[in-house]
């Protein structure tokens, strides 16, 4: 009888396993995806995941029918469409990709108990490298440090990728479906999507295109390039990575392949790219172990706290409007493009938690909205890592200073510039803190502080020592 390939976060028919094979059997295959905003413990999307989804599905269902077959859509009870689409075609297997979160794994669980003894479940490994179960410490528990976890499970190269499906077997019908239009996934009234239009094309081609100009044009001084905000030297694979539309041994070996032949790819490049993979890989299994991590504190100690409640300071840094440059660029940029830099995230991630002292949930949910990239497992481990509570956490105590991190990974003001053009004018020597320039340059530059820009809504040296008080006090 027919497969039912269950498709969730892996939007792609490269190195796609549950569709692989599936095809490879020769029995009709029918592609299923359901947006699930009812069953219990899920997150609701974000804003910018539902444009990212939207053009996403459009561009696989494109793919799909090139290989002659037809994604079905349905919105609603994961259990309910199923289990509808399994009987509307008499399957009798469903193939899935695995995942990685408790309620997910909860609802998958619950879906095979209540399938038909005839109809076999099988699941595989396609969105990280390394399963939990398979990477133990000598003791058998989990890695909370990422050292000891990157080196053992460097150790084992990851499987090789999967060619896709050359094509599939129909059903003699295909399932009720929803047409795309019917989710309204799309902004509107306003649509304030353009500038991240401007920015990404969802789907696994244009994926595929950008792994090809990383290995071509940026791998190559990677290990210094992702340190440089105002330049694209990073793969920006994220949101592809997210969705599933490029598989993380895709990534993994065609950088792999290309490093083993350019002789000018240095060792640490490759090295320090595969670190980046392995990080993703860190965050899953640490949130395959504590199922609330987009919740609860991983150091519970941080459980008493003192976050400030401050309304319009989060509000401030939400807008981009703080007066810190290299903040407000990093928060603008987010908000027009829906990505980040990660050294930018970090500056503003310790900014939030330190210098506002607010609780890194809010940080989280605003990212979690804004992000196209947004994900359950990396956003939730690195807020909780730059806030202090996380597994491996950057320590409490070592807050970013936002002058001399400016200072360093934008020496020119370049990404400043970009994304704060009220700015533009002042001279690199002030650019990065111009509440300090004095008021010639300002009005050289015919800035008004306070007008044009923000004065500053926090001094940096009194909102450290706050911060290392409030530390005082849960540190035991
Ligand atoms: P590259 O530099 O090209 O890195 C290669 C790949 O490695 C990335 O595509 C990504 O999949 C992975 N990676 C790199 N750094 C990290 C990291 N620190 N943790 C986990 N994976 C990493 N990344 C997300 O994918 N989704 C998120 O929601 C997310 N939220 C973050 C929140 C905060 C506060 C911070 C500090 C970091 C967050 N990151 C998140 C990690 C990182 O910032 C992004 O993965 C990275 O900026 C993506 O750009 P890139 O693809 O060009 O990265």
């Amino acid at each position: 009888g027919p497969i039912v390939v269950w498709l969730r976060d892996d939007l792609r028919l490269d190195d796609n396993p549950a569709l692989a094979h599936a095809a490879e059997t020769g029995r009709p295959v029918v592609p299923l995806y359901i947006l699930d905003e009812e069953s219990q413990g899920l997150r609701a999307l974000g804003a910018a995941h539902k444009w990212w989804l939207h053009h996403s599905l459009e561009h696989f269902a494109r793919s799909l029918r090139g290989k002659g077959t037809q994604l079905t859509l349905r919105r609603g009870k994961a259990k309910d469409h199923v289990l509808d689409v399994i009987e509307a075609v008499g399957a009798t297997a469903l193939f899935v990709n695995r995942r990685y979160e408790e309620s997910a794994r909860k609802i998958d669980n619950a879906i095979e108990k209540a399938l038909r003894a005839d109809v076999a479940v099988e699941s595989f490994t396609a969105n990280i490298l390394h399963e939990p179960e398979s990477v133990t410490t000598q003791s058998g528990g989990y890695y909370k440090v990422y050292t000891p976890f990157w080196k053992k499970v460097s150790q084992t190269e990851p499987r090789d990728p999967i060619d896709p499906p050359t094509g599939f077997s129909q059903p003699g019908t295909f399932p009720a479906s929803d047409t795309l239009d019917d989710w309204d996934l799309l902004p509107t009234k306003p649509d304030w999507s353009g500038g991240i239009a401007k920015f990404w094309t969802p789907g696994e081609k244009a994926a595929q295109e950008r792994l090809s100009h990383f290995c071509d044009a940026l791998l190559e001084d990677y290990h210094n390039g992702r340190e440089r905000p105002f330049a694209d030297d990073t793969s920006r694979l994220s949101p592809y990575l997210r969705w599933g539309e490029i598989s993380p041994y895709r990534a993994y070996h065609t950088a792999s392949t290309y490093a083993g032949r350019r002789k000018t790819i240095p060792d640490e490049a490759i090295r320090t790219y595969k670190q980046e993979l392995v990080w993703r890989d860190f965050n899953y299994h640490l949130l395959y172990h504590f199922g609330a991590l987009g919740s609860d504190n991983f150091n519970d100690r941080f459980d008493g706290f003192s976050w400030k409640q401050s309304p319009k300071d989060l509000k401030a840094w939400q807008k981009g409007m703080t007066g810190y440059p290299i903040v407000d660029a990093g928060m603008r940029q987010l908000w027009q493009t829906g990505w980040m830099h990660n050294r930018v995230r970090m500056i503003v991630g310790s900014f939030l938690t330190k210098d506002l002292l607010i609780d890194w949930r809010r940080g989280e949910a605003w990212f979690w909205d804004t992000l196209v990239d947004g994900d359950i497992a990396s956003n939730t481990a690195q807020w909780q890592w730059i806030g202090g509570s996380g597994a491996d956490a950057q320590p409490f105590f070592r807050i970013f200073n936002p002058i001399t991190q400016s200072e360093r990974f934008d020496p020119d003001g370049r990404y400043i510039r970009q994304f704060v053009p009220e700015l533009e004018t002042l001279p690199n020597t002030a650019i990065h803190a111009p509440w300090e320039a004095g008021e010639t340059v300002l009005k050289q530059a015919g800035i008004a502080l306070g007008e044009d820009y923000p004065k500053p809504i926090v001094d940096h040296g009194d909102a450290r020592s706050r911060a290392l008080a409030a530390y005082e006090a849960i540190k035991g």
